[in-house]
């Protein structure tokens, strides 16, 4: 059984409208429990918008989607928050509550945790991201720095143990060294809880080490979904894309030209010892 199936949806925003787009074109996918997928594609190919339509919070124009076998119309949002969670693109925005406390234990109490379960389901959610409970429950969300922010509101999400984990951009707008560190609190959640996650980025170095299989979207279609690995042995699907190559295939691509032959290779590891190899292979032909 799939987890998430889409049947040819599409949708339009505005429709009928003069300013009518359809953002999505008959896009069929299924997504397994426990699958890492990546989704990417430049501004405007329709990531922000298929993951909506994921999580409910937009209903297709056209088509249809289930959420374990069931048509997603027919889930009440409460049921449904507690199988996917979304983290929106820049959620410190939404930000509302006069606490950290307040800010993550809001999901947990709208899908009916008990009070005593609540503070403790606070609590791990914190720590899950690297934010000390103690010190950090009776701040001001608004004056935390952006790292902390942005760990706080992807705190209030995994407080609600959500069975998927939808991420916009997760990292957009933090340091290089911050951006790790989201990702490594992440990745750890999810694996160490099993969980499936669907992570919307347009960096191609950040999906590269986080998910196996991954879905490209050009104007509102999928252009590719398979494993990543696939996806990087095809410069042109890239291209196509529009997307920038991962720092790694640009060094592949220097040195396949200059008559390595590095096909397939994928990790600096892997690189250096086809160079190695090849190398070698050489020096015996040669002697
Ligand atoms: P991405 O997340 O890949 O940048 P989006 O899903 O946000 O792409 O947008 C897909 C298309 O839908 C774009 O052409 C965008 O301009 C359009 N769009 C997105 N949101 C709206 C909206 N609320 N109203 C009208 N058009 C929208
Ligand atoms: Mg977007």
């Amino acid at each position: 059984m799939a987890l998430i199936r889409l049947k040819n949806v599409q949708y339009i925003y505005l429709e009928k409208t003069p300013l009518e787009r359809e953002a999505i074109k008959d896009i069929s996918l299924d997504i397994r429990e426990g699958e890492s997928i990546g989704i990417i594609g430049k501004t405007g190919s329709g990531k922000s918008t298929l993951i909506q339509l994921i999580s409910g919070l937009l209903y297709p124009t056209q088509g249809e989607i289930f959420i374990k076998d069931r048509d997603i119309r027919k889930w009440n949002s409460k049921e449904l928050c507690k199988i996917i969670g979304i983290v929106f693109q820049y959620p410190e925005h939404q930000f509302f509550a006069e606490t950290v406390f307040e800010e993550v234990a809001f999901g947990p109490r709208n899908i009916g945790i008990s009070d005593e379960k609540l503070e403790n389901c606070v609590r791990e959610a914190l720590i899950t991201v690297g934010l000390p409970y103690e010190e950090i429950k009776d701040r001001s969300p608004f004056n935390l720095s952006g790292g902390e922010k942005r760990r706080l509101a992807i705190a209030s999400i995994l407080a609600m143990n959500p069975e998927v984990l939808i991420l916009d951009e997760p990292t957009a707008n933090i340091d290089p060294k911050g951006k790790i560190e989201i990702m490594n609190y992440i990745n750890r959640w999810v694996q160490s809880k099993n969980k499936t996650l669907i992570l919307v980025s347009h960096d191609l170095d950040e999906i590269i080490k986080t998910v196996k299989r991954v879905i490209v979207l050009k104007e509102g279609k999928i252009i590719f979904d398979g494993l990543i690995e696939k996806l990087f042995l095809n410069y042109e699907k890239v291209e196509e894309a529009e997307l920038e190559l991962p720092e790694i295939l640009k060094l592949r691509k220097v040195l396949e030209d200059k008559g390595y032959p590095l096909e397939g290779a994928f990790t600096l590891h892997e690189i250096v010892e086809r160079i190695v190899a090849f190398k070698e292979h050489i020096s015996i032909w040669k002697s």
